[in-house]
C-alpha cells in the first residue's frame, strides 16, 4: 500500500470573488501570538479557525430562485418522471405537455481544428422544459434506451485483471460507485499503482439521519469501503445525507487512513473534526481556492507493515512553492473548489452555513509545471477531471427570453479549467422526492419543483457542452430510487442525448460521433477506461 500524498495550498489571489459570503461572524479570540505563526494554510483569512468566518453562504445568482406556487401546483399535476416498461405502458390521464417542441437539433459543434467548442450557439429550448411523459408510445421509441432493467449493481473488477502483465499501459480510470459516488484512479508515473480519487461516496442503507428512516437504496452498493483500491483523495461536495455519509466515511478512516486525505467545501472540516480525523488530514477550501497534492515516488512510499503506527503519521499541510513542484513525486495532481448552484445543511438550524460546490482536478505534466501555481488550469495537457456533485443549471419555469434564468458558474468554470478529459455530471434528484413518491405517494416533478438546485437531464447535457468534456459519465440517479423512476431518467437522458448529437459510445473508433463530446450512462460498479492521450 502506498503512503498518503502531501498537501499544499497554492495561496489564493486577493481578487477572487467572495459574493457567495453571507456576514462575517465576529472573531471569537485574536491573539496576537497567532501573527506570527508559520506560514500554513490557515493565513488565509478563509481557513484561520480564530479569524472571521461567514456566518452562512448564499448563491449569488439571479437564476437561483426559490419554487413558486405555481411552480408546486405544476410539479404535482405532472408527477414525477417514472416509465413502466414499453409494453405495460397504460393510457394516462395526467396532464400531458410532452408534445411541445423541447428540443432544438443542432449540428455538429466541432471547431475547424476538429476540438470541441464552447462558442456555438446554445443547445437549449427555446421554451420551457417540461420532462417527457411516458405514458404514451413515441414514435421514435424504438431509438429510445429501453434496456432493461434500466441501472443494476455489478461487481467492481476495477479492470485490474488486465493489468497483471507488466507491459500493459495504465490508464486513468473512472468507476460509477452508485448515486454520486464515483471512483477515479490516476496511474503513477513510476509505478503499476494509482492514484485514488474518490467524491462524495455513500454505502449505507439510507441518506437519511438515522437509518431507521428516510430514503433508502433501490440497488446495493457495488462493494464494501474495505474493498475499495487505494484511495489517497476524497473530495466532498457538501453535506446533504446522500453525499456526506458518516458511515461511509468513518469505514474510508478505518480502513485507508494510510492514505486518504479529505478535501472538503468551507466550513465542513469541523464535521470530520468532531468524527475523530485529525484535521492535519482534512483540508478545507472556498469557492476557486486551489491545492496541490504531491504523492511520494514509488521507492519512497512502500512501508513495511511492521512499521504501521496508530493514529497514523500526519502529513504537512503547507503553502505551495516551486520546491513543492520540482520534488520527486509518482504524480502531482492540482484540485480546485469550484462553484455549484445548490443549498447545505443536516438539520433544521444549520442551513447554508458550510459551503457547497463542485470540484476539478488535473495532472501536473511537464508541460503545465510552470503555470501550476498559477489560477486555472485552462488547456493544460494533462488529464483533467470535472465533478458535478449536486447543482441545478437553470429555473425551469422562467418565462421565455430571461436570459438570467441560467447559472452562469459553468461558463466561469470554463474559461478557467476548460477542456475535460472527463466529467461527472448529476442527471436527477436522487433521493428526497423518489422517497416522497414511493413512501408518502406524494409524486412532483423535480424539474418543475427543484430546477435551481438539481439538473434534469437536458442540463447536464448543456453543462458538458459548455465546460467543454470530451467524455462525461451520469451520476446521481437510479440509486435511491426505484426502476421506473430510473427507466424515466434513463429514457429521458438517451432522448436528449440523441437530438442534440452527443454521442452515447464511451470507445466508439467514429471520431465524428465524438463531435459535442460523449456522455454516457453506466452500472454501479462498472469501470470505465480513459483510452490513450496523445
Ligand atoms: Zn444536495
Amino acid at each position: 500500500m502506498s503512503s498518503h500524498p502531501t498537501v499544499s495550498i497554492i495561496p489564493p489571489p486577493s481578487s477572487l470573488p467572495k459574493d457567495h459570503h453571507g456576514p462575517f461572524q465576529p472573531s471569537k479570540q485574536k491573539s496576537k501570538s497567532n501573527s506570527k505563526a508559520p506560514m500554513r494554510e490557515d493565513q488565509d483569512e478563509c481557513h484561520n479557525p480564530t479569524y472571521h468566518k461567514p456566518k452562512y453562504f448564499k448563491n449569488p445568482w439571479p437564476s437561483y430562485r426559490t419554487a413558486s406556487l405555481h411552480d408546486a401546483y405544476l410539479a404535482y399535476q405532472l408527477g414525477a418522471a417514472v416509465a413502466l416498461p414499453p409494453h405495460q405502458t397504460p393510457g394516462s390521464s395526467r396532464l400531458n405537455l410532452a408534445d411541445q417542441e423541447i428540443y432544438e437539433e443542432v449540428e455538429d459543434t466541432r471547431g475547424e481544428d476538429g476540438s470541441l467548442r464552447s462558442d456555438s450557439a446554445s443547445l437549449l429550448p427555446k421554451k420551457l422544459y417540461i420532462r417527457p411523459d411516458f405514458s404514451e408510445v413515441k414514435e421514435d421509441d424504438l431509438f429510445d434506451d429501453w434496456r432493461e432493467p434500466p441501472v443494476k449493481t455489478i461487481s467492481p473488477t476495477w479492470r485490474d485483471q488486465e493489468e497483471v502483465q507488466d507491459d500493459v499501459e495504465r490508464r486513468e480510470k473512472v468507476t460509477w460507485l452508485g448515486h454520486a459516488g464515483v471512483l477515479i484512479q490516476v496511474p503513477f508515473r513510476d509505478g503499476k499503482d494509482y492514484a485514488g480519487v474518490l467524491f462524495d461516496p455513500i454505502f449505507s442503507y439510507r441518506c437519511s439521519p438515522t437509518q431507521y428512516v428516510g430514503p433508502a437504496r433501490y440497488q446495493d452498493p457495488p462493494c464494501k469501503v474495505s474493498e475499495l483500491p487505494d484511495i489517497h483523495i476524497c473530495c466532498i461536495s457538501h453535506d446533504h445525507y446522500d453525499h456526506l455519509d458518516y458511515y461511509t466515511i468513518m469505514d474510508l478512516w478505518k480502513y485507508h487512513q494510510s492514505t486518504v486525505h479529505f478535501l472538503v467545501p468551507l466550513g465542513l472540516k469541523q464535521w470530520f473534526t468532531a468524527s475523530s480525523i485529525p484535521s492535519t488530514r482534512i483540508t478545507e477550501l472556498d469557492w476557486w481556492h486551489e491545492s496541490l497534492i504531491s504523492f511520494p515516488p514509488i521507492s519512497q512510499s512502500y512501508k513495511d507493515d511492521d512499521d504501521a503506527t496508530y493514529p497514523p503519521s500526519e502529513p504537512e499541510v503547507r503553502l505551495s512553492s516551486e520546491t513543492t513542484l520540482e520534488e520527486p513525486s509518482a504524480i502531482k495532481l492540482k484540485f480546485a473548489f469550484t462553484p455549484a448552484q445548490h443549498r447545505s445543511g443536516r438539520g433544521i438550524l444549520d442551513h447554508m452555513t458550510t459551503l457547497w460546490g463542485s470540484w476539478c482536478f488535473g495532472v501536473v505534466e511537464d508541460e503545465d509545471r510552470a503555470r501550476a501555481n498559477e489560477r486555472g488550469m485552462r488547456d493544460w495537457k494533462g488529464f483533467k477531471v470535472y465533478f458535478g456533485g449536486d447543482t441545478g443549471y437553470r429555473y425551469a419555469t422562467a418565462p421565455e427570453g430571461d436570459d438570467d434564468a441560467i447559472c452562469p458558474a459553468f461558463e466561469e468554470i470554463a474559461s478557467h479549467y476548460s477542456p475535460f478529459t472527463l466529467s461527472l455530471l448529476p442527471l436527477s434528484t436522487g433521493s428526497s422526492l423518489p422517497f416522497l413518491r414511493t413512501v408518502l405517494s406524494l409524486s412532483l416533478d423535480q424539474y418543475t419543483l427543484t430546477s435551481s438546485l438539481h439538473c434534469s437531464p437536458l442540463d447536464s447535457l448543456e453543462i458538458h457542452r459548455i465546460i467543454r468534456s470530451e467524455r462525461s459519465l451520469g451520476i446521481h440517479w437510479g440509486t435511491f430510487c426505484d426502476l421506473d423512476e430510473a427507466r424515466g431518467t434513463r429514457v429521458d437522458f438517451g432522448r436528449c442525448r440523441r437530438k442534440l448529437g452527443v454521442s452515447g459510445e464511451w470507445d466508439d473508433e467514429d471520431e465524428e460521433a465524438g463531435g459535442n463530446g460523449r456522455f454516457v450512462v453506466g452500472d454501479i460498479g462498472e469501470t470505465f477506461v480513459l483510452p490513450r492521450r496523445n
